[in-house]
């Protein structure tokens, strides 16, 4: 126990009140993400303001127990739990939209709002903010900023980051800072901005952003493509993209993902165990029309054995539900579940999942491929029916990994590190740049306060 009772009497005196939760039920709600991984915090506190984050962090410096901050508990790397005990800091509450800019094309957005709320209320003003993690119902605004969350949207659009122009946060010293512009560029120092996106909860306590919003794409068309294969599917990626043509989603679902969620699509499947490609575009209705038509033949003539395209906003609208419904199904199917999300050069995912099928032979698995191919990041999900076999599982993950680096990737193109990936950070970043990396950490949190313990071996 870090937490003697006295400082939590302080706690409680300093914050706003209600804001100190410690009841067994409380901060059970606090103790898991999607990770799989569990650990029970000594304290949550629920910040009702930037005052209450700054006290919180000044008295973490003073008595020396970790904080570990959490949006809305959706990731999958374990990297909101307080896994050395001490305190959470939950941003829900503070879940405003400050501003909505239509003539600038802005919004500022206190961290806890959730994520699709902040695609929601761009759109009631006639704007556009793309960014698209499949758990923006669950995530919030900060956690995707911590976390640089991309999505089906990405191939496009990019991730999280690209519409972030700049952040107000509070350091581990308890010093509220604004980073960034209001303006769609500027280089006058440091991006810092750029640094405390993605750095999990390391570096600072994110509580607002100023958004990047775009204006509205006219419409949307989706076609869903099936193929004799995944490779064949993956293949086809590069074809579309070589042929001039950028889609805002190219997403990929492989013949054993479809064998949990296929009964849910609104089409029936060709016979045989096909993968599917979803492809989407956005723009002027009559242009996208015409070349969807295009693309649709191009992928006839490449392999494609049905086309289906969805013909109205409930068919579009279904196919993302099951598109969302895959990582649940294989959760709920397999007995031990480990989620992956490497990312590959374009030009590597039809080797990268053509050698699936030997791994799993080699170390007794089944693994579903599913995920961003546009972007080439597939989400790998190992699973094994024998929990005894966890052992051979995880060496299973090490190899793919290895893999993946081969192949020129990385071991996570959205999740992040957190507890979860630590084992294999050494994998990709040599001693030197993790010794670069930490003294960036002690730099701004010399007293190790804030989510201490995560990235990092
Ligand atoms: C069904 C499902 C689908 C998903 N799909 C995607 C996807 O398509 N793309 C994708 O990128 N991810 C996806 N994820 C993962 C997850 O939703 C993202 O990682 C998301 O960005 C996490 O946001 P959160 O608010 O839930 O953060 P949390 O899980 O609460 O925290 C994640 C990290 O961010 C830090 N953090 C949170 N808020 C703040 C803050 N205000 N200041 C500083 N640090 C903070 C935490 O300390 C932790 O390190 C999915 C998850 C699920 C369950």
């Amino acid at each position: 126990m870090l937490l003697a009772d006295t400082i939590k009497d302080t706690l409680s005196n300093q914050l706003s009140p209600g804001a100190v939760l410690s009841e067994p039920e409380a901060l059970h709600k606090y103790c898991s993400d999607a990770s799989g991984l569990h650990f029970i915090p000594e304290l949550v506190v629920r910040a009702q303001n930037t005052e209450d984050i700054q006290t919180l962090l000044r008295l973490a410096n003073a008595y020396g127990f970790p904080v570990t901050p959490r949006g809305g508990g959706s990731g999958l790397a374990g990297a909101c739990l307080a896994h050395q005990g001490g305190v959470v800091l939950s941003l829900e509450d503070l879940n405003r939209i400050r501003l909505i800019d239509h003539e600038n094309f802005l919004m500022e957005a206190e961290a806890g709002v959730i994520s699709q709320k902040v695609r929601e209320v761009a759109w009631e003003a006639g704007m556009f903010y793309p960014p698209d993690p499949a758990g923006m119902d669950l995530s919030t605004i900060g956690g995707n900023a911590a976390t640089d969350a991309g999505g089906p949207a990405c191939v496009k659009y990019g991730t999280t980051r690209d519409y972030i122009l700049g952040l107000e946060a509070v350091l581990p010293n308890g010093e509220c800072v604004r980073t960034g512009v209001r303006t769609r560029k500027g280089v006058v120092g440091y991006d810092l901005t750029n640094l405390l996106v993605g750095s999990e909860g390391t570096l600072a306590v994110i509580t607002a952003l100023l958004l990047k919003l775009l204006p509205k794409p006219a419409a949307v068309q989706t076609l869903l493509c099936a193929f004799p294969s995944v490779t064949c599917a993956m293949e086809n990626v590069a074809t579309i993209m070589q042929a001039g043509h950028l889609p805002c989603a190219i997403e990929v679902l492989d013949h054993r993902c479809l064998a949990l969620v296929g009964e849910l699509l609104p089409f029936a499947l060709p016979a045989g165990k096909p993968s599917l490609l979803i492809l989407e575009l956005d723009g002027p209705a009559t242009a996208i029309a015409e070349e969807m038509e295009t693309i649709r033949k191009l992928m006839l003539a490449h392999g494609t054995i049905d086309t289906l395209p969805a013909t109205n906003s409930s068919q579009r609208q279904k196919i993302w539900e099951v598109r969302r419904q895959v990582s649940l199904r294989i959760h709920d199917y397999a007995a031990l579940y480990l989620s992956e999300d490497v990312t590959v050069p374009i030009s590597a995912i039809a080797p990268l999942v053509n050698a699936l099928p030997d791994y799993e032979k080699r170390y007794q698995l089944e693994i579903f491929a599913f995920g961003h191919a546009g972007d080439g990041n597939i989400h790998l999900n190992i699973t094994t029916q024998d929990v005894g076999l966890a052992d051979r599982a995880h060496a299973g993950v090490r190899a793919l990994l290895a893999l993946v680096l081969d192949l020129g990737g990385t071991i996570s193109g959205e999740h992040g590190i957190g507890i979860a990936k630590k084992p294999y950070i050494a994998m990709e970043l040599p001693e030197p740049m993790l010794a670069l990396q930490r003294s960036i950490k002690e730099f701004f949190d010399p007293n190790k306060i804030l989510n201490p313990g995560k990235i990092f071996p």
